[in-house]
């Protein structure tokens, strides 16, 4: 049982209070193409579609490929073998879309999208060329030294989103009731980098919105992120946020999450190992505590 500050929402009481605030479910696995699926993503993933299907909704597949510089097309790839071999099946933009080739859930192909989503915030004067670096910065706050220098939005500088003082209060399905203050978290938002790569905080925003997600279930290291993105989402129009989720992550020690770079962790390497699909979503289960949503 949930009840604020003593624990999480699970299983059965998470499905029901989510089929309580929701009417349709479109919910997104969104894994970004910079390393190999791991036992991270499989907590995921269990949630993602476990949830999906005990509240008769559907899942959308998003690469999020929006940092040129570290996506790789063999990453995709093997992201995707190792989804299917898992029986992890998206309704829109399935595993097969992008294997065709060109395919709209890539985050790389949808650079006119974010421009469309960005041209009016351009307009209103909400948006700004900064030529600072994260030595600038003070901690993870963006101190706004550009604000005022009138840079234009010109490849090769920054481009910030100016964000006003003010909490963004939502209730979390898994967590109950949160407050964040983007602009005392991060500053005025950058939402595309000197490199042209426009940033997870603005594309997860404006994709979520147009792609119409009702739900966003994630784990718990995005919890800072969501009440800047309910913001840009009702700054590009969003009427009402989605519902966000997030679930504890799987950790290596106490104090250390799992990463890519856990060999013991991967996918792929635990397939190599002679595991089944089935076995490597048990240990997933297992080490999160995962119980049915059923
Ligand atoms: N692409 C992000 C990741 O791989 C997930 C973002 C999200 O779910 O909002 O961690």
């Amino acid at each position: 049982m949930f009840a604020s500050g003593d624990g999480l929402r699970t299983g059965r009481d998470l499905t029901d209070h989510l089929r309580a605030r929701l009417s349709t479910v479109l919910t997104r696995f969104a894994p970004a193409p910079t390393g190999a699926l791991h036992l991270g993503h499989v907590v995921n993933a269990i949630y993602v579609w476990g949830l999906a299907r005990a509240l008769g909704g559907r899942v959308l597949l998003r690469i999020e490929d929006h940092d040129r510089q570290r996506a790789r097309p063999e990453f995709e790839r093997a992201l995707l073998d190792d989804l299917d071999w898992l029986g992890f099946e998206a309704d829109l933009y399935p595993a097969g879309a992008y294997r065709m080739g060109r395919c709209d859930g890539r985050q790389s192909e949808r650079d006119a999208i974010y421009r469309a989503a960005l041209a009016p915030l351009a307009a209103a004067g909400l948006v700004y060329g900064c030529r600072c670096s994260r030595a600038d910065q003070a901690g993870d706050r963006y101190v706004g030294t550009c604000r005022a220098r009138n840079i234009p939005l010109d490849d090769g500088v920054g481009w910030r989103l100016k964000l006003d003082p003010g909490i963004e209060a939502f209730d979390d399905g898994l967590l109950g009731p949160q407050e964040q203050d983007p602009s005392a978290q991060c500053g005025d938002l950058l939402i595309r980098d000197r490199l042209g790569n426009w940033t997870y905080q603005f594309v997860a925003a404006v994709d979520d919105t147009v792609q119409g997600m009702t739900l966003v279930v994630r784990g718990h290291d995005l919890l800072p992120s969501t009440g800047r993105q309910i913001r840009v989402a009702r700054m590009i129009g969003r009427a009402a946020p989605a519902v966000f989720a997030h679930h504890p992550l799987i950790m290596k020690t106490a104090t250390q999450k799992l990463s890519k770079s856990d060999g013991d962790s991967g996918v792929a390497d635990l397939r190599g190992a002679g595991w089944s699909a089935d076995d490597v979503i048990a240990r997933a289960r297992e080490l999160s505590g995962i119980e049915s949503f059923e």
